[in-house]
Parts: C-alpha cells; sequence; structure tokens
C-alpha cells in the first residue's frame, strides 16, 4: 500500500460522547440538584478553595496538601465544582483536568529565567489596568477574579491575591483609549471579565462602542470552560448581544473539558452574536500529544469555536513544570497536516518574553532547495513533492 492510501485510510480521532458535569458530579454533591448545579451564582459560591473540600472529590497526594497550603498566599487554589467534576479519580495525579487545577510543590521553584510578567504587562501599561503592546490593540486588564485559578496562569502574579479592580480604574482604561485613535482592537481580560458583574461588562461594552476607532472587541474568558453556566445568564447573552459582535476567546486544552454545558455556553454565546476562538496552551504531560489536541479541535468546532492559536507556555514564574520545547508544538503542528482541516488547524505561537510579541511557528516544510529555484517539500504523509519556484 502506498504512503497515500495508508495515510488516507487513517480514521480521524473524534470525542464519541459528549456528557454533562452534573452527571459525573462526585457523591460530595449527591444532593446537588441540577437547578443548583447550573446555576453560575451556584457554581462560583461553591468554589472549591481548600485541601479539605478537595479531598471530597479526590484523595490527595502528599505533595498536593502540601502545596494547596504552601501556595494559598502566592496564588491561591480554587476549582469550581463544574471543573472538578471532570476530574479522573481513576488517573491519580495523573489526571490532565487535575494537574490544571490543584496545585503541585513544583510551583514553588525557582527559576532565573522565569518571569512575574512574562508579557511585560507593566513595562507597557499605559495606565494601571490597560497595557498595549502593539500600535492598534490594548488590553484592559478588568479584574483580578477567575472561577478557576489556572495554574498554568500567566498572570499568576496579579490573579486572585489583590483587591479587586474598581469601576474608576476601568475608566481611565477606557479614556485612555478613547484618546488614542490608533487603537482599533481592545482586549477585556484579567482575571477573568465574565466574573465582572453585568452592569460593569455593559458600561465597558458601551464606552467601546462609543469609540469610532475601536472596530473589535474581544472578550477573554475561561469560563466556557471551567464555569459554562455563566454563558447560560439571559442577562449576559442580552448584554452580548446589544453590543455584537464581540469576539471571544475561551481556552480548552483537553478533550476531558468537553461537556454538555459548555456545548450549550458556545451555542448561546454565538446565537447572541459572538465569534468564538480557542487559544489552547500547550502544557507538558497535559496535552502534549497530537492525538489528545486533535479530536478537541474537531469538537470545538463542532460547537462553533474555531482554534485560534496553540500558545508555548509563556515564562511565568511557578510554570517550569508545565513547559515543553518548541520542538513537541512543531511535531505536532507536523502531525496536523493532512489530519485536519484548516479550519481546526491553529497558529502554533511563542509570545516572547518582556512583551516583545508573539512569533509564529511552523514546521518546515521545505525538504531541500531555496526559494526562487527548484523546491522539494515533504508533504503531510511524508512524501517529497517537487515543486518549480521560477515559473514566470
Ligand atoms: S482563567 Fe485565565 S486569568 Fe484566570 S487563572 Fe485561568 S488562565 Fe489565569
Amino acid at each position: 500500500m502506498s504512503a497515500e492510501s495508508e495515510a488516507l485510510q487513517r480514521a480521524p480521532l473524534v470525542i464519541e460522547t459528549v456528557e454533562s458535569s452534573y452527571c459525573r458530579r462526585p457523591p460530595c454533591y449527591r444532593d446537588v440538584t441540577e437547578s443548583q448545579w447550573q446555576s453560575y451564582r451556584w457554581q462560583f459560591a461553591h468554589r472549591i478553595a481548600d485541601a479539605a473540600s478537595l479531598a471530597q472529590v479526590i484523595d490527595l497526594s502528599a505533595d498536593e496538601r502540601e502545596a494547596i497550603d504552601a501556595i494559598s498566599s502566592v496564588f491561591p487554589m480554587a476549582i469550581s465544582p463544574h471543573y472538578a467534576a471532570l476530574m479522573r479519580p481513576e488517573l491519580g495525579v495523573t489526571c490532565p483536568v487535575r494537574r490544571q487545577a490543584v496545585p503541585l510543590l513544583a510551583e514553588l521553584d525557582h527559576h532565573d529565567s522565569l518571569m512575574d510578567d512574562p508579557l511585560g504587562e507593566r513595562r507597557h501599561a499605559v495606565c494601571a489596568n490597560l497595557t498595549q503592546r502593539y500600535p492598534d490593540r490594548a488590553l484592559i486588564y478588568a479584574t483580578h477574579e477567575c472561577a478557576m485559578r489556572c495554574r498554568h496562569c500567566t498572570r499568576r502574579s496579579r490573579v486572585g491575591l489583590m483587591e479587586s479592580v474598581s469601576n474608576e480604574a476601568i475608566q481611565r482604561a477606557i479614556d485612555a483609549i478613547k484618546d488614542n485613535k490608533n487603537i482599533r482592537d481592545v482586549l477585556i481580560s484579567g482575571g477573568d471579565p465574565l466574573s465582572l458583574p453585568n452592569d460593569v461588562l455593559r458600561h465597558i461594552f458601551a464606552e467601546l462602542r462609543q469609540c469610532p476607532h475601536v472596530d473589535v472587541i474581544r472578550l477573554c474568558t475561561r469560563m466556557v470552560c471551567t464555569l459554562p453556566q455563566r454563558c447560560s445568564d439571559p442577562d449576559l447573552l442580552g448584554i452580548l448581544g446589544a453590543y455584537a459582535p464581540i469576539y471571544v476567546n475561551t481556552q480548552f486544552n483537553h478533550p476531558f473539558e468537553a461537556t454538555s454545558e459548555a456545548a450549550n455556553a458556545m451555542a448561546n454565546l454565538r446565537a447572541a452574536g459572538c465569534i468564538l476562538g480557542n487559544q489552547s496552551v500547550l502544557l507538558r504531560g497535559i496535552n502534549d500529544r497530537a492525538d489528545i489536541l486533535e479530536p478537541l479541535y474537531r469538537w470545538l468546532l463542532r460547537c462553533g469555536c474555531r482554534p485560534y492559536y496553540l500558545f508555548l507556555c509563556d515564562v511565568a514564574q511557578g510554570t517550569a513544570h508545565f513547559r515543553t520545547p518548541i520542538q513537541t508544538g512543531l511535531d505536532i503542528m507536523k502531525a496536523f497536516r493532512g489530519r485536519l482541516s484548516g479550519l481546526a488547524i491553529p497558529h502554533f505561537v511563542v509570545d516572547l518574553p518582556d512583551g516583545m510579541g508573539k512569533v509564529d511557528l511552523c514546521p518546515d516544510s521545505i525538504s531541500s532547495g531555496k526559494t526562487g529555484a527548484a523546491l522539494t517539500f515533504r508533504n503531510w504523509f511524508g512524501v517529497d513533492v517537487k515543486y518549480d519556484d521560477c515559473i514566470g
């Protein structure tokens, strides 16, 4: 059999069934009603923040137990019951959901090459809660709060510990955007902006829509994955619809995060006129294989959410144990070729330290020759194909 026909016969990797987190809920939540579980207020109010509560969901290792206490003054744990229900107790400490949510002592290791502010957001700050790293884009840091504190978080030195961001500080950021006509694309981030009250979100959208120079409003939220019930709030959906189109960038990293609640959240957001994209983070031992990401990306596309970026883990202090070599990502991108439609293939990107910008990383597809001459490309199933770059 030729390489081509062999490659064509490989079956796509897909997520066969998508369960509800309510159906998966651990025994400690047995008496919680479905309407409580599907209420974002209930989920937020019952976030797991200490070892004793988490021990009712999984058997904690000694390392995790010690880390939860030791890390509480640095980057405290918070896990929504929805996300906790996705942990697979049978996988122990290797569970990819657990690894993203439960601290390890390795987070306390200091590495000289890692940084507290890896993207230079303070260095590039226009004012306390506004960062501008590109001429046409700016990021409002609108809240320190999140539904879950992801252990690989780039902004872990700011999220979860500080006083809430005041409305005055948000207004100063908006006023700076109004004064800068070059800014055409505004990211509302934090923390997770969907943890803000609806009236604050409404105010931000209304103010930005009054700026004729702002073309694009982006909402960067992980709640679609970690607390999707938030996206069933009719009031929120009405606000998003009123200021459509809002570009919603979310973060799914593993097929275990595919739930019927998340699928409903994406359907609701799309119905409200949002345009969805996913920004995965490449995490060692969690999703650092093409056969893990392929079914996730197929499912996201089915939900109307386009895989947009696959980020190399940023150089954030406390995340060394999550980092992969660049080659791992390049190998994944190479494996996607021909396996996945271009719609489902994200850009593989490194966000350079200190706010020096994003760089696209591509596997080298020219197997020999130079541009402007006769080239040989290696295609997705490993066959070298000659291509004349000098025609005309
Ligand atoms: S939701 Fe985003 S900002 Fe919040 S902890 Fe996770 S990665 Fe960080």
